[in-house]
């Protein structure tokens, strides 16, 4: 199984396979082998890309309440018919703890499964740190993952300045929740970034300031390049990308507000 993989949307690139397709749950005396979650459609077993810095796993989580028209990642915004086996990840994480720096949890949307905070302790439990993507728009699910001092570093994801964001995502106050969600991540002093998607169709340059502004006192900005690749609403893949040094230049500028990279231009 295989998806692309833009800069945005957190998913495997095409070339990376993911691993597990089985259903069943191995039930033995160790709890770390029961699955906390059926929504598990894969998972990596190492690289660099999604923490940045960090060799780590990377786990994808099926399900997401957003519908972003340039997402990249139709099969991961459904809850997987079958989940995969669950026991094969913590055997394998057992196996490398030793020398992976920690564990990526990624979706479709992570804070939508209610297994998700058993899922962190597990990791904690096993001393694995943990980055978290997500959408933020489930900030009653993050706040106490945050305090509870679950989670080592969290990238949120910026779709479109807050006023154009429940008709990006299709979810009513959508915006409401995200702008919470940041307040609760810039204020618990955990490692994060916030990065933003440069899609066309959702954002002009103009905007990226903007969004700079609301997020101001952030750790860090990275704005990311859109890959006009398979996407869930067809006609986005037809959007062309700003030229990257159209993209170079609103970083500069968003630096006035927090540091701020750009990836894939
Ligand atoms: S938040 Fe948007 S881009 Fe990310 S998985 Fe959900 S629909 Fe796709």
């Amino acid at each position: 199984m295989a998806w692309r993989g833009p800069p945005g949307c957190r998913a495997p690139h095409a070339s990376r396979k993911l691993k597990g397709t089985c259903v069943s749950v191995r039930q033995t005396g160790d709890m770390k082998l029961t699955a906390p979650t059926r929504r598990l459609v894969g998972w990596l077993p190492s690289g660099m890309l999604d923490w940045p810095g960090r060799l780590s796993s990377t786990v994808f989580l099926g399900g997401c309440d957003f519908r972003c028209p340039f997402c990249h990642n139709e099969a991961l915004v459904s809850v997987p018919d079958v989940p995969a086996e669950w026991s094969s990840l913590i055997t394998h994480l057992e196996a490398k703890r030793n020398w992976l720096d920690g564990v990526v949890i990624t979706g479709g949307e992570p804070t939508v499964d209610p297994g998700l905070p058993e899922m962190l302790r597990t990791f904690t439990e096993m001393g694995i740190p943990v980055k978290l993507d997500t959408n933020g728009n489930h900030p009653d699910v993050l706040k106490p993952l945050l305090a509870e001092g679950l989670i080592s570093y969290v990238a949120l994801d910026l779709k479109t300045p807050f006023s154009r964001y429940a008709s990006l995502t299709g979810v009513a106050e959508s915006s409401a929740r995200v702008a919470e969600s940041v307040e609760i991540i810039i204020d618990s002093g955990i490692a994060h970034e916030f990065r933003t998607t440069v899609y066309p169709g959702a954002v002009t340059l103009e905007d990226l300031e903007e969004m700079a502004r609301t997020i101001e006192g952030g750790d860090r900005y990275a704005l990311q390049q859109f890959v006009p690749t398979t996407t869930l609403d067809p006609r986005a893949s037809a959007v062309l990308p700003y030229h990257p040094d159209a993209l170079h230049e609103s970083a500069a500028r968003c630096s006035r507000f927090l540091p701020t990279i750009v990836r894939g231009a």
